[in-house]
């Protein structure tokens, strides 16, 4: 079986010092390759590697800098089917949904091929006789990355492009679930004239994680994962001195006005609800039907029989198995406790033919009269379920959305311009949709959320992630000129 290696200075490394486990396909349930759990050691050595190469790479100009990225781009394109297929062996989802989310990951390299506009200053002309100041952001050194396995591609992406592009290295850190696209995307890169060793892999798990979080030479750690874990890395790194953003878990809610495009409405919840097997950040977890609206439900019921089940390798299937037989069953245990404690079963994707294996499949799942106090609704599901609420008006509605700790993402269905202009403003979430199911901001704005979803001040990619892996230095300067020559004690104010 394969071995995936680390990449460490351009070069796999084939190493395992803290074992190695199966990586499995999970549409057969079948070990496809295996991978290598880093340690300290393995970390030390891509880390030092990464500040190496960072030294002559923050030297080059922006042009030579940007020209690497503008090949990236380029292979990244033309490897589009490998990396996706590699994405959906690894981690089931379907083809076109891989597709998908490789295509929202070139879209920040794309950003950051931007990056001499990027990393301009700012300059004040004459803040007191003769004195000027002016601004520049300096990359930090180098940066880490440790990433969730529902977005094998893009979310690393949203990282290290931004990362390198001003100038820092990176040490990547894919989740141990699906690695086998990270470690094409470093070698791509290096490929495309980046220099070796700027942007290193290292496979593991927990014990990885916190040697990178105790790393003396690693500045600034991004996160994207689940809450418990993001609040652990937020609070390691931050303890040893690093800058941080930790992405965490959602719970994300559609609010349905009554006067919504019904088509519109059926349509968004299956697919922010089920594609990807619900295994998305942004996935829809709770429909909130506000007011009268008879069939609605029953509608999106009807639906969910025509969303084909089934393994990549099936070009009509549109929804894949979820991650691991552990967390199929988890997400079973959950609908089960929904079930028990009163919950209606509209549609249970346990009793679909498709849960009966191979594979780690679960159909769509549709409770109605949730309560809040279940666990269904209490956690993070991160399976093909649609929890149903309602709320007798938009005030209801958004208290109910505000009430949650989650805050990723949140999104209204209406024609009222008025009412969707409420929403927007009083809603407690990061990224907001109108008519919008998944409203995952474009590469140049930025992405992230509030509360549990994240930790940290900075969003990632976009200007925020400019921000979060760049030190901003002023500079105050004077030049000998006969106009400012006359000698002051005091304290320098605008003369
Ligand atoms: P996870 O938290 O289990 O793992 C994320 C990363 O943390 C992996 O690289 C993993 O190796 C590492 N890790 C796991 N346990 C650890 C521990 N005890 N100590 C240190 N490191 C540890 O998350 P996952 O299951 O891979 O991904 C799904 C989660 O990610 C969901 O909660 C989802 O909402 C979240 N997510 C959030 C966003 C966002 O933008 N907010 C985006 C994608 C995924």
């Amino acid at each position: 079986m394969e071995t995936i290696a680390h990449l460490i200075d351009g070069e796999r490394v084939e190493a395992a010092p803290l074992g190695s486990q199966p990586v499995l396909n999970p549409a057969t349930g079948e070990a496809i390759r295996s991978v290598g759990l880093g340690d300290a050691g393995l970390v030390d050595r891509a880390v030092a590697s990464a500040a190496a190469a960072q030294q002559d790479w923050a030297e080059q100009s922006l042009a030579a800098r940007q020209r690497v990225f503008f090949r990236y781009r380029e292979l990244l394109v033309a490897h589009t089917d490998e990396l996706c297929t590699l994405i959906s062996e690894e981690h089931g989802k379907v083809l076109g949904d891989a597709r998908g989310e490789f295509a929202r990951g070139v879209e920040v390299v794309e950003f950051a091929t931007a990056l001499p506009q990027l990393l301009k200053g700012q300059f004040s002309d004459s803040v007191s006789r003769s004195v000027d100041v002016r601004s520049l952001r300096q990359p930090l050194g180098v940066a880490a990355g440790i990433t969730p396995f529902n977005f094998p591609a893009m979310v690393p992406m949203w990282m290290f492009p931004i990362a390198l592009a001003v100038g820092n290295g990176f040490v990547l850190k894919p989740s141990e679930r699906d690695p086998s696209a990270s470690v094409r995307l470093a070698e791509l890169f290096v490929e495309a004239g980046g220099p070796p060793g700027l942007l290193n892999v290292v496979h593991g798990g927990p014990a990885t994680v916190d040697a990178i979080l105790a790393h003396p030479g690693i500045r600034a750690v991004s996160f994207v994962g689940s809450t418990p874990i993001a609040r652990h890395v937020y609070e390691s790194a931050a303890r040893s001195g690093k800058r941080v953003q930790a992405l965490g878990g959602a719970k994300n809610h559609m609010v349905v006005l009554p006067d919504a495009d019904r088509e519109q409405v059926v349509d968004a919840a299956i697919a922010a609800a089920f594609g990807s097997s619900g295994e998305r950040c942004m996935a829809i977890a709770v429909l909130v039907v506000v007011g009268e609206q008879p069939g609605l439900v029953d509608e999106i019921a009807a639906r969910m029989g025509s969303v084909r089940v089934g393994p990549a390798t099936d070009p009509t299937a549109e929804m894949g198995p979820l991650i691991t037989e552990a967390h199929r069953d988890r997400v079973a245990r959950l609908i089960e406790e929904a079930v028990s404690k009163g919950a209606k079963a509209i549609v249970d994707g346990r009793a679909h033919p498709a849960a009966a294996g191979p594979g780690f499949f679960l159909g769509p799942t549709l409770l109605d009269q949730v309560d809040v106090a279940m666990d269904a609704y209490k956690e993070e599901i991160f399976g093909p379920v649609l929890l149903v609420q309602h709320a007798d008006d938009l005030d209801e509605a958004v208290a109910l959305v505000n009430r949650n700790p989650y805050a990723n993402g949140a999104a209204i269905f209406t024609r009222d311009g008025g009412a969707a202009r409420r929403f927007v403003r009083s809603i407690d979430a990061g990224m907001v949709g109108v008519n919008v199911p998944i409203p995952v901001p474009v590469a140049y704005h930025s992405f992230g959320g509030f509360k549990l979803s994240l930790f940290g001040d900075t969003h990632v990619h976009g200007e925020e992630g400019v921000r979060f892996y760049t030190r901003g230095k002023v500079v105050t300067e004077r030049w000998p000129d006969e106009a400012s020559e006359a000698r002051s004690l005091h304290f320098v104010t605008n003369r």
